[in-house]
């Protein structure tokens, strides 16, 4: 295991590498689920309480609902300029943005988002350690 990858796997804990870069496209503003504890946030009254609980959620207005839950659009995204307007003060939700969390929630990234992720660790890897390790069972 190379320095890079002990790092982030046994230290960060995680299981992807980020790569890319924001071309602000907005859509992380725009389109947005919101998970709480137990997972996505699907009714008004859960919302309601929610807002009182941090500033950011008090930016998002409720835009839609679909099978995985409400939708949200955060009215600090100036749609014509393509940028949010408290930049410096975001929140640290919207500083980590996109995390590998999303894929743990069933998320998706949108479609035109400049990051993508690639896993750490090899399908081959993968299964190479699987073999190992039942072939350690067997001894
Ligand atoms: S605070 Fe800014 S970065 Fe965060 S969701 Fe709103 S517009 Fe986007
Ligand atoms: S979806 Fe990706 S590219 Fe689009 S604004 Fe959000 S982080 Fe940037």
């Amino acid at each position: 295991m190379g320095l890079k990858s002990f790092f982030y796997k046994s230290i960060l804990k995680k299981k992807y590498y980020r790569y890319g870069s924001c071309n602000r496209c907005g859509a992380c503003c725009t389109k947005i689920y919101v998970k709480h504890k137990k997972g996505i946030i699907k009714n008004e009254d859960e919302f309601y309480k929610l807002k009182k609980l941090h500033p950011f959620y008090a930016s998002l207005e409720i835009v839609d609902k679909d099978e995985q839950g409400l939708v949200f659009k955060c009215n600090k995204f100036d749609k014509e300029k393509r940028i949010c307007t408290i930049h410096k003060f975001r929140s640290s939700i919207c500083r980590k943005y996109p995390s590998e969390e999303i894929f743990k929630f069933n998320g998706v990234m949108s479609e035109n988002c400049g990051y993508y992720f690639k896993p750490i660790e090899s399908f081959q890897d993968i299964l190479k350690k699987l073999k190992k390790d039942s072939y350690k069972k067997l001894l």
